[in-house]
């Protein structure tokens, strides 16, 4: 039944998980109101928050499954399109081997279904080809925070810590328009005297809000921090008690910092020495500091070493594990956090496992009821799955995203889909992938089913449902239950979130995002808790009542039974087994493909405020496509002269994998020796046809934040 009350939740879209109110309306209309009672957005939302229930009553919502006959997608039963899926999985791999099934997520999934997704791919389909759209997104940050404090949690700390700082050095993040609730963090800052930095090759609207914009080349942040850490040392700003009691590998840091003198680093990033020594001084004068990065420096071939280096300036000078300093990443998508931590990464289980690690093997496979060597090794990363598609994976099932639009080399990734012997997809909306497959799943949305997610911050949160289903959809946990039974899995996989969410906790027991000692209930009651948040029993999650049998003395909540959760980490030890964070020992280099004099110009991608990643659910709300109806090719005047293109003007930006038009968008806010093109829609405009799939060696994440370019004038634009 409908309810007619006001339900407190959260947006279906970005990492910030602003709390609202959905009402019902007697015409079927739903009705989105302020939620001040949760803290981080204390009520506030962005366009795409305040229109997302158009998506639900959209006119072109999927309520039907789709099977493709006589080579179009026609509407099929349920039992018709879910045999056919089984029987699509079954034959591939009786044909080629469990390894040629693949399976695709997305960060968008809550915590229940990217859990059940990977246990799903390895329990059921026993393969071991398994990744999902985060890696796209902030692999980079969560490998250098693993490499340097043990663990990696988008934010160590709150979002309320950020006004109470003396400096903010924010590299790669337009946040104003990401997600622009979160804004008011910095603007708060600047009203408590702290001072903002922020590094981008464009003027965005975030960095119209700092006291120093740097813009460098897009592509040498990894050299600037270097140029920062030698203008550290140089200077003498170095904590070295710091240093000394709380890090391992100063030396090799601190050699490599030094090679990369300030001019030399102006000659690479075009930020000027006394910008350099600028940044320095705000950042080391006052007592706290931290350094927020986002997709900027994190969407490079080298976003590994390059967090790592803006890691080591808060090391360096004592800011990490301190109260109301260090470093943190602002992750993207709305469960980036939530997916990247049970199961649904090519290389992990359950809690941040390691799939290679024979305990963490051993604790999953009993909490599934399964035998440790049963359990499949890592897999391929997101890009490399794809790239393997029509090869060695030969059939796809792939849940919450859209990779013809967003995954790089997007072409060729469009060409290795059309090339797979068999692809299911399951969406809310026939998206660019949908269209490809040969069967089509209608699934709930967010504000239809319960679930949690976990935000920037670490702190999981309940989503509840607040509307009823539309006849004929089913939702993902549904979809799992269906198939393990045709594939012969009778067990494990319940279609209850809270129960999902039970066994979640007994797996996640123990290990780094450990969320035994959470419940639906404390979730429901708290507005969220942070993780790790350890069960007081030693084995965790035997039920709501596990996390409510003991408290140790917590001088947090005296009296309470329950471990409060964790909103500050390595205030006292990182997360290594000698508690001692690691420098990382970078050095400069290059992108993997610098402009030349056939391709002399660089492309920077990224975000604008009306739409969110691939567009699939924002292109489909009204409201949203007027304010930002297609893509653009943002370039500077002195560029635009060359090309004889005026304001508005079509024009094709090529690179060595393909071409996009777009009309021109002349500003002096960028560098003159690049353009810049949001990447949310398909078609002529698609941004990353463009974009270059070279790969991290660690992160294994693509180089979308640079690569070489020629730009053109449209001929009759
Ligand atoms: Fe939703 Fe993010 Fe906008 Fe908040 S900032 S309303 S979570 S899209």
């Amino acid at each position: 039944m409908q309810q007619n009350t006001a339900t407190p939740t959260h947006c279906p879209y970005c990492a910030l998980q602003c709390g609202m109110n959905l009402t019902p309306a007697p015409d079927g209309t739903v009705e989105v109101t302020e939620r001040a009672d949760f803290p981080v957005n204390r009520g506030a939302l962005c366009g795409k928050g305040r229109t997302a229930p158009a998506v639900l009553s959209s006119r072109v919502r999927l309520t039907s499954p789709l099977v493709r006959r006589d080579g179009d997608l026609a509407p099929a039963t349920w039992d018709e399109a879910l045999d056919r899926i089984a029987e699509g999985l079954r034959s591939v791999r009786d044909a080629h081997g469990a390894d040629a099934l693949g399976v695709f997520g997305g960060g968008g999934l809550t915590n229940e279904k990217a859990y059940s997704l990977g246990k799903f791919a390895r329990v059921v389909l026993g393969t071991s080809q398994i990744d999902y759209n985060g890696r796209f997104c902030m692999s980079s940050a969560a490998a250098a925070g693993i490499k340097a404090f043990g663990v990696d949690r988008g934010l160590p700390f709150p979002l309320e810590d950020i006004p109470r700082t003396g400096c903010v050095i924010l590299v790669g993040s337009n946040l104003a328009e990401t997600m622009p609730p979160a804004l008011r963090y910095l603007t708060e800052l600047k009203e408590n005297g702290g001072t903002l930095v922020v590094v981008d090759p464009r003027r965005t609207k975030t960095a119209e809000q700092a006291d120093l914009h740097l813009m460098p080349r897009p592509g040498t942040d990894l050299a600037l921090a270097l140029g920062l850490l030698h203008l550290i040392v140089a200077e003498g700003r170095v904590d070295e008690e710091y240093v000394r009691e709380r890090t391992v590998g100063w030396e090799d840091a601190r050699a490599a910092a030094m090679a990369h003198w300030p001019e030399y680093v102006e000659r690479i990033t075009g930020v000027s020495v006394p910008e350099l020594r600028e940044t320095v001084r705000l950042f080391c004068e006052p007592e706290t500091a931290m350094v927020l990065t986002a997709r900027g420096p994190e969407q490079q071939s080298k976003g590994t070493d390059t967090v790592g280096a803006w890691i080591n300036l808060t090391l360096a000078t004592g800011r990490a594990g301190r109260p109301l300093s260090g470093y943190g990443c602002l992750t993207g998508q709305g469960n980036g956090q939530g997916g990247r931590e049970h199961g649904q990464k090519a290389d992990q289980l359950p809690g941040y496992r390691k799939l290679t690690d024979p305990a963490a093997r051993r604790h999953v496979a009993e909490v599934w009821g399964v035998d440790p060597d049963s359990l499949p090794g890592p897999g391929r990363s997101a890009y490399e799955l794809l790239d393997a598609l029509g090869t060695d994976v030969r059939a796809l099932l792939l849940m919450a995203s859209n990779p013809v639009v967003s995954a790089p080399r997007a072409a060729h990734v469009e060409e290795r889909i059309r090339a797979l012997d068999f692809l299911a997809v399951c969406d809310v909306v026939l998206s660019e992938t949908a269209a490809l497959a040969d069967v089509v799943l209608p699934v709930t949305q967010w504000a239809e089913e319960t679930g949690t997610m976990t935000n920037l911050e670490g702190r999981v949160l309940l989503r509840r449902r607040a509307l009823t289903p539309p006849d004929g959809v089913r939702s993902d946990l549904e979809v799992m239950r269906e198939l393990a039974d045709r594939l012969g899995v009778e067990k494990g996989f319940p279609t209850d979130p809270e129960e999902v969410f039970e066994e979640l906790r007994r797996a996640s027991a123990g290990g780094a995002a450990d969320y035994s000692g959470i419940t639906y209930r404390r979730l429901a009651e708290e507005n969220g808790v942070f993780w790790p948040c350890p069960a007081t029993d030693a084995g965790g999650g035997d039920g709501e009542d596990a996390s409510l049998d003991t408290t140790p003395d917590d001088p947090a909540r005296e009296g309470d039974t329950v471990h409060p959760g964790t909103p500050r980490l390595f205030l006292d030890r990182f997360a290594t087994e000698d508690g001692r964070a690691r420098f990382a020992p970078v050095t400069h280099r290059a992108i993997a493909e610098e402009p030349d004099d056939e391709y002399p110009v660089l492309l920077t991608t990224g975000r604008v405020v009306s739409q969110y990643q691939s567009g699939a659910q924002t292109r489909r709300v009204d409201e949203l496509n007027a304010a930002a109806p297609g893509p653009f090719v943002e370039l500077h005047p002195r560029l635009a002269a060359r090309l004889g293109a005026a304001e508005g003007d079509p024009v094709a930006v090529v690179s060595r994998r393909g071409r996009a038009v777009a009309p021109a968008r002349i500003t002096t806010g960028i560098r003159p020796d690049t353009v810049f093109m949001p990447f949310h829609w398909p078609g002529e405009g698609r941004a990353n046809t463009l974009t270059n799939p070279a790969l991290d060696p660690t992160s294994r994440m693509p180089e979308f934040k640079a690569c070489a370019v020629r730009v053109e004038a449209v001929e009759g634009g």
